[in-house]
């Protein structure tokens, strides 16, 4: 298999010969066609399965990306794909890999990661950590050296769905850094994100989150910058700077090579904090590897380390008021008199429920996020690539 870089991962590549001004163009005269989830699921599972995936792997490969098209978040949805093949095919990305424990002291576990698919790595790794906590009530698990394990909130979910919370804490590293600290105009970290999740039900019985905060501690999540770069859009105001550290709503300049832009943290220096915090918690105290220099970086690694905690509510002594308690408590929030330019308020995981119901028949894809998954499709070895998704 040859190597032929054809997304631009986040860590490296190109604003291309096609200037920004003429994608806002192109793309304002092409309308999206909605895509049905099901045939999305199939082009992935096909793609992972011509990289060599197992049946399984290409199923929660599948399942996670659509997942986050239908949750809304397109920046981890399917547009992920070529990223994943561009990974494979330089050897970042193991396919059929499993996470392997190299830690066990019962209430904290640790997994290398093994640089397998994260939708493998994760899934085996909250799987163990929803047994655990089901035995002992609460349990630490840290993965070390996971190929990306993409939007944090299915993770979030499935310790939801086994009647468990959760908090997790990620740092992402391998590829260039992408935003600045607090103060800074040169980029030091990546998008680190944060989830903490509440069951539904204390039951595993498969509920949804009764609430889940799932968020990139940067303004905007490094892929919303992707997709509005493909899209042809700007991105929010306050999100980026450029290389002499002026806000800028243009994202080309993170695509550029070397980059010239940075996204910035959230939440000035608070939300610079918490990316620190995650990346010395997620990653330093599991023994995985943080954005300091001393690491090896590629174009084609995205690495996350992850650090879980997961607690079983039946287990705090208030299994019989928890959920009433907390119910109270988001209608009391959310019945909140309103600011002029509010129509409602919202819970954390609103949004997600709200497109999941919008998106079931179908998920909206630009043309450009389509050519890119047909090409890593036929790169990763797929003979009817070009015909797919039309
Ligand atoms: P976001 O800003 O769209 O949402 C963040 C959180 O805010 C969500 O919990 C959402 O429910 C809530 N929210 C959104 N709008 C709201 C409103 N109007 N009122 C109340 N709550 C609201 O998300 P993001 O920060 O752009 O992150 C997107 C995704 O990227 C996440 O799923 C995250 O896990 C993922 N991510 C992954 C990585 C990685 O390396 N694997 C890195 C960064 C981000």
């Amino acid at each position: 298999m040859t190597v032929n870089i054809l997304w631009r991962p986040i860590g490296q590549v190109a604003r291309e010969d096609v200037r920004w001004q003429e994608r806002t163009r192109r793309s304002r005269t092409t309308a999206m066609p909605d895509i049905a989830p099901d045939d999305l699921h199939a082009f992935v599972r096909d793609t992972c399965a011509s990289l060599g995936s197992s049946e399984v792997e290409q199923g929660l490969v599948a399942d996670q990306l659509v997942g986050a098209n239908l949750a809304g978040h397109d920046s981890h949805g399917v547009g992920m794909m070529p990223a994943y093949v561009a990974g494979a095919v330089a050897g970042d990305l193991r396919v059929n890999e499993h996470p392997e424990i190299v830690q066990d002291s019962g209430a904290l576990v640790v997994l290398d990661g093994r640089q397998g698919f994260g939708q493998v790595t994760g899934y085996e790794a909250m799987n163990l950590a929803i047994d655990r906590a089901r035995e002992g009530g609460a349990v630490i698990v840290g993965l070390r050296k996971s190929f990306h394990i993409g939007r944090i909130g299915h993770w979030g979910e499935q310790c939801a769905a086994a009647g468990m919370a959760s908090l997790l804490f990620v740092n992402v590293m391998g590829h260039s850094p992408i935003v600045a600290p607090y103060g800074g105009r040169q980029a030091k970290f990546v998008t680190n994100p944060v989830c903490i999740a509440i069951p539904g039900s204390l039951d595993a019985n498969g509920d949804r989150p009764l609430a889940m905060l799932d968020m990139a501690t940067s303004t905007i999540a490094a892929g919303k910058a992707r997709v509005a770069f493909e899209e042809g859009r700007e991105i929010p105001d306050n999100a980026m700077i450029d290389s002499a550290g002026r806000v800028t709503r243009d994202p080309s300049g993170l695509f550029d090579r070397p980059r010239s832009s940075a996204l910035l943290a959230m939440g000035d220096h608070k939300g610079s904090g918490l990316a620190i915090m995650a990346e010395l918690v997620g990653a330093a105290l599991i023994g995985g590897p943080t954005m300091q220099p001393g690491h090896d970086r590629s174009p084609t690694l995205v690495i996350n380390n992850m650090l879980s905690i997961v607690i079983d509510p039946s287990a705090t002594g208030a299994a019989d008021s928890f959920l009433d308690e907390a119910t109270a408590y988001l209608d009391y929030v959310r019945d909140a008199d309103l600011r002029d330019g509010f129509d409602e308020i919202l819970m954390p995981g609103d949004p997600e429920k709200r497109s999941r119901e919008k998106r079931a028949a179908g998920i909206p894809v630009d043309d450009n996020t389509l050519d890119l998954l047909r090409t890593c499709a036929a790169t990763a070895g797929l003979d009817d690539a070009e015909s797919r998704l039309r």
